[in-house]
């Protein structure tokens, strides 16, 4: 397989410059897998038929006028956000075992990036992996639905290898292009699940990934002066982290923005959420 190669989907994310993406030739994981791609088809023609279905009979199940009449003027939904996550296992196979295990767990990403830099395109962009689980991100309740998951291997407590960060840099460039996702929008599974997950890792690079547009970043705080009646969990509501369970959200907050895997407050934290607060007024 070829470093920094993508596999091998095609949608409208695949905009532009093949010189740094190679579609390799096919290799030992098809005779592995193969069988996935079969059930990939019948599950993208099962939901088609859906599609097709008319009268519409969709989530509502409620009976309308007599006559239907349908509208031409559609197109399909896009992707707002990006989840990253760390795959807490060792080895991109192991990953592609899981997500392309049926009955079980049924978890899934859009991507999954191996330690070489190998992209697996496992699921159409505009459809809808299993990614993030019970999550919430300001008052979105349905991350899944409105989100890219990638995946990158790692065991959740080594550092992500160059070779992932850039294939990341360049598909999330893409990405970002393609569905015009805003900047903030750039987060991890820990900032949406802080009560159950702690992926991706402090390791992460957050603001290396930011001063390239992805995600938000804070800058000098020296000379920032918090308010005294600030209150900091409203900051980190504004920001987007559910705060039903405040420690949790400050926890995944100090990993995110300050690779630190505490959860004790005080000033300097207080001082970043303000920082990154001001952003959202
Ligand atoms: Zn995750």
């Amino acid at each position: 397989m070829q470093k920094g190669s993508v596999l091998p989907g095609k949608d409208s994310s695949e905009i532009a410059d093949e010189k740094k993406l190679l579609v390799p030739g096919l290799g030992s994981l098809l005779a592995k897998f193969g069988r996935a791609n079969e059930l990939y088809s019948a599950m993208v023609d099962s939901l088609s038929r859906v599609l097709f279905r008319y009268p519409l009979i969709d989530s509502a199940g409620l009976t309308y006028s007599a006559e239907w009449i349908g509208t031409p003027n559609m197109g399909l939904r896009r992707p707002n956000y990006v989840i990253i996550h760390h795959t807490a296992n060792n080895s991109c196979e192991e990953t592609l075992q899981e997500f392309t295990t049926t009955g079980g767990r049924e978890a899934s990403a859009h991507y999954v990036i191996c330690k070489d830099g190998t992209v697996h395109h496992m699921l159409n962009d505009l459809l809808c992996s299993h990614h993030a689980g019970e999550s919430k991100w300001g008052n979105n309740t349905d991350l899944n639905s409105s989100s890219i998951g990638i995946e990158l291997v790692n065991n959740g407590s080594e550092p992500f290898t160059e070779e992932q960060i850039n294939s990341l840099a360049i598909l999330l460039e893409r990405l970002k292009a393609a569905y015009k996702i805003p900047d903030a929008h750039f987060i991890g599974h820990a900032d949406i699940a802080p009560t159950r997950k702690v992926d991706p890792s402090s390791k992460f690079p957050w603001q290396t990934l930011s001063d390239k547009g992805f995600g938000l970043w804070w800058d000098d705080t020296t000379v920032v002066q918090v308010p005294d009646n600030f209150d900091y969990l409203m900051g980190l509501r504004i920001i987007g982290y559910g705060i039903s369970n405040p420690d949790a959200a400050v926890a995944a907050f100090k990993r995110h923005f300050m690779a630190d895997n505490s959860r004790a407050m005080n000033a300097q934290v207080r001082k970043i959420i303000y920082v990154l607060y001001r952003k959202f007024e």
